[in-house]
């Protein structure tokens, strides 16, 4: 156990804290500051150590949450990362970006507020990077067998790590020009800059993983053709086709989809230069949708400059939900807070969109939007709420409903479910022989922590099928 008298002594939260406000929105750098030793020892100090950790229940990937809380707290940063790394391949990116249901099971969080596990965990693989413990492991032996991983998000890098150090050759495909996925082009830097991934791929391509970016299956190679060439095939392409908003007026120009705007703007910080570039500098912005896609184009439109960015969501306000002290599960009926909610801008509740205006142009000019209510179990507009908001640019983030289909439906043997995600059975493998889904093709859209823990769970599966045994872990199964 960490500090037995810990929670006792210590009963508050305590995080790094964010950049001011004023000076974070004028770059893409991550907003929090780097933490205080001594605070993160006296946070790790206050867990419990519980006979039964609910912590672990909380985490897809079963993390080693108390092992490595005491390890933090005794200043064993090297055990520490041993033991995170044991379970989780990916802790700077769970860190960052994984909304810690450990953290919302944490049994502290019944009468005080719970351990700050996710910045404990965040500290703990910095520190590893930053003091050179994050070293290859590469396989000691070869078995021969080949793997191609489709997708280089969380679930296509984690599976490949696994089936890597198990020996396997893999390589993993990307269309974009960059490995990465949703976590390259999806997340703004402000939430994970990019160097994090780049540090991980070092190690992967050490270890012995091959990264073939800009290639896309289904048309620079057809599906049957990598079926040919590889013993194994990972499906792990992520759930990409966004929801759409049906209503009159969607095919205005200033109308996008949130994920496009995200992706071009990442790329511009990355470097590159968009032609066309949609930018809300100079424009009031709409966002429709209260996730974390909805909270990352608040997040940039501030960074490029919008004269105003207002927030619809259907969600609940926070004051009628739990109070803020309180950890446990809000989401989804609570509007979700982050750091991008606190840069400025306005938030509507409860509010439904149910057409857009243009001007003679064709260009947006505003929304027409409605208060809801509860109509035999459907949430409809309200009558007699209906008013215009002003709108230069409306950015569409309402989920995603599953993965492309166009070119596994017409080259390979995958089936869809009535949901869209990939077919599959309780050992990943869909109705192709030797193919495998991991991932949000598989699950639908989930947490980045689901994502690492399918990538983990798919490994062992393509490990068995390949060699009719296996030793590595499966911590979560299929739904
Ligand atoms: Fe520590 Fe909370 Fe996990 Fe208990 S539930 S072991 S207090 S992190």
């Amino acid at each position: 156990m960490a500090d037995p008298k810990g929670f006792l002594t210590v009963t508050e939260r305590e995080l790094p804290a964010r950049r001011p406000v004023p000076v974070r929105i004028l770059d893409f750098k991550e907003v929090y500051e780097k933490g205080d030793s001594a605070v993160l020892k006296r946070q790790a100090g206050r867990c419990m150590d519980c006979g039964v950790p609910f912590c672990h229940q909380g985490c897809p990937l079963g993390n080693l949450i108390p092992e490595w809380n005491d390890l933090t707290w005794r200043g064993d940063g090297r055990g520490a990362i041993e033991r995170l790394h044991a379970t989780n391949n990916f802790p700077e990116f769970t860190g960052r970006l994984c909304p810690a249901p450990c953290e919302s099971a944490c049994v502290l969080g019944i009468n005080q507020s719970a351990v700050t596990i996710k910045q404990v965990e965040v500290s703990i693989i910095d520190q590893a990077f930053d003091s050179g413990w994050v070293e290859a492991q590469p396989p000691e032996r070869l078995t021969g067998k080949t793997v191609a991983v489709v997708g280089s998000g969380p679930a296509g890098l984690a599976a490949a790590q696994q089936l890597t150090r198990a020996g396997h050759t893999v390589a993993v495909y990307e269309r974009d020009d960059r490995i990465g996925g949703l976590l390259r082009y999806g997340i703004p830097d402000f939430k994970m800059e990019k160097q994090h991934i780049d540090l991980r791929l070092a190690q992967m391509r050490e270890e012995g993983t091959r990264f073939r970016a800009g290639v896309s299956i289904g048309t620079d190679i057809t599906w049957s053709e990598l079926r040919r060439r590889y013993d194994a095939v990972v499906i792990a392409t992520g759930s990409t086709v966004p929801r759409e908003l049906p209503i009159p007026g969607r095919d205005l120009e200033g109308v996008e989809f949130a994920m496009d705007y995200l992706v071009q703007s990442n790329r511009v910080v990355a470097g590159d230069t968009v032609e066309g570039q949609t930018t809300a500098e100079g424009k009031h912005v709409v966002v429709i949708g209260g996730g974390d896609t909805g909270a990352d184009c608040i997040g940039t439109a501030h960074r490029q400059g919008a004269k105003s960015v207002t927030n619809l969501a259907i969600g609940k306000r926070p004051s009628d939900g739990r109070p803020d002290h309180q950890p446990w599960p809000t989401f989804p009926t609570v509007f979700e807070v982050s750091s991008a909610h606190e840069e400025g801008g306005s938030r509507e509740y409860l509010a439904s969109t149910v057409e857009f205006l243009g001007d003679e142009n064709g260009r947006v000019r505003a929304l027409r939007v409605a208060e809801t209510e509860f109509v035999n179990g459907s949430r409809v507009p309200k009558s007699g709420t209906e008013r215009e908001i002003p709108a230069d640019l409306v950015l569409i983030a309402m989920g995603f409903t599953g993965p492309e289909h166009a070119e596994l439906s017409a080259q390979s043997g995958v089936q869809f479910t009535d949901r869209g995600n990939v077919v599959r059975d309780d050992r990943f493998e869909t109705d192709e022989p030797g193919v495998f889904v991991a991932g949000d093709a598989g699950r639908g859209q989930s947490l980045i922590v689901w994502a690492i823990a399918e990538g983990r769970s798919v490994a062992a599966r393509v490990d068995e099928y390949l060699l009719g045994e296996t030793v590595l872990p499966t911590p979560v199964a299929p739904t």
